[in-house]
């Protein structure tokens, strides 16, 4: 059984979710207060977490940013609770490390829907659970990304994102195929965000980032010579 951890302050709302993550059968934690709930999450490790961004004590990105800053809770999936005016919170959610959002109002199942394809995506890969190329490796199992050998720290999307154009090397990969591979759907808000999140990969790669080159109006593709 998979923990949902819900930090949301409005105790209908978690109350209606809970129930509704209950039923398609999830163990729920609930925390109606951003400190409380960062607390929460790092001594439970919650499979993931639905988040808040209006919050009291410490709202959703303070919450966010103390997730990602701890080694327990760095690769935790987060989906942000946005109200439909947030729309720059939701694109600093995406790129400090949210992994998805829904907005308010939202229906409890879509949301349900977004926690298992989420929870899906994480699973173990029960194929092969490592995947080389060039000076890269990829642990898909563990999340883990290494240069040479050496561990670079990637967030969750960062590695997804890298992972799905190393698979491709070589061959140009369309914006809108990246988004869909990553987050399973495609929309404007995830879009503005796709870029930052490239610069942010690129600077992790150091000499290598310009291996990852922009192709303008199609998208990206990794360069691995041969
Ligand atoms: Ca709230």
């Amino acid at each position: 059984m998979q923990t949902v951890l819900v930090i949301e302050d409005e105790e209908d709302i978690a109350d209606l979710v809970g129930f509704n993550l209950e039923r398609a059968g999830c163990r729920v934690l609930k925390a109606y207060d951003g400190q409380i709930g960062l607390d929460m999450a790092l001594k439970e490790r919650p499979d993931i977490i639905v988040l808040d961004l209006m919050l009291p004590t410490l709202n959703g990105l303070g919450v966010l940013k103390g997730l990602r800053r701890d080694s327990r809770t760095q690769q935790v999936p987060v989906i942000l609770l946005t109200a439909r005016a947030q729309t720059e919170d939701r694109i600093q959610g995406l790129t400090s490390g949210a992994d998805d959002y829904v907005t308010k109002p939202f229906s409890p199942k879509e949301l349900v829907l977004r926690v298992q394809s989420i929870l899906k995506r994480m699973q173990v890969n029960s194929g092969s659970t490592e995947f080389v190329v060039g000076p890269f490796s990829f642990d898909k199992n563990a999340l883990k990304f290494y240069i040479d050998n050496a561990p670079v720290e990637l967030t969750s999307t960062e590695f997804k994102l890298l992972l799905y154009l190393c698979e491709r090397a070589n061959h140009p990969q369309q914006r809108n195929d990246m988004l869909r591979s990553v987050w399973g759907y495609s929309d404007d808000v995830i879009s503005r965000t796709l870029d930052t999140h490239m610069k942010r990969l690129r600077q992790k790669l150091g000499s290598f980032a310009d291996r990852v080159e922009t192709i303008r109006g199609v998208g990206y593709r990794f360069v691995n010579p041969a």
